[in-house]
């Protein structure tokens, strides 16, 4: 039996991705902020919320699963993505913000 653990979703920290969705800044001549799929300058990307590397089918089902749970808002068909954070996710943000993961 292999002791090797493959990456998946669920080892991604949801705060992680929450934090930077929170932190992100609003480019210039938009009105909030959302982070992109894609990577162009000035632009926040989501894929720097994840550990670099992070594969696009693990980085989708991140998403999703925050999605579902209503703390972000945005699409995961694969297209420009276009993340936000919700109020939920503010608030499951604020709740656990200070918690030291064991
Ligand atoms: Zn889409």
């Amino acid at each position: 039996m292999s002791m090797q653990k493959r990456l998946q979703a669920k080892h991604i920290d949801d705060l992680d991705v929450l934090r930077f969705l929170d932190s992100m800044e609003t480019p210039l001549g938009w009105v909030f902020p959302q982070a992109m799929l894609y990577r162009r300058d000035g632009v926040p990307c989501i894929l720097d919320a994840f550990p670099s590397g992070t594969p696009e089918k693990i980085v989708i089902a991140k998403l999703s699963s925050l999605c579902r749970r209503g703390l972000i808002d945005g699409c995961t068909c694969g297209c420009k993505g276009a993340f936000e954070i919700t109020r939920k996710g503010e608030e499951h943000l604020r709740m656990h913000a200070g918690m030291v993961s064991a």
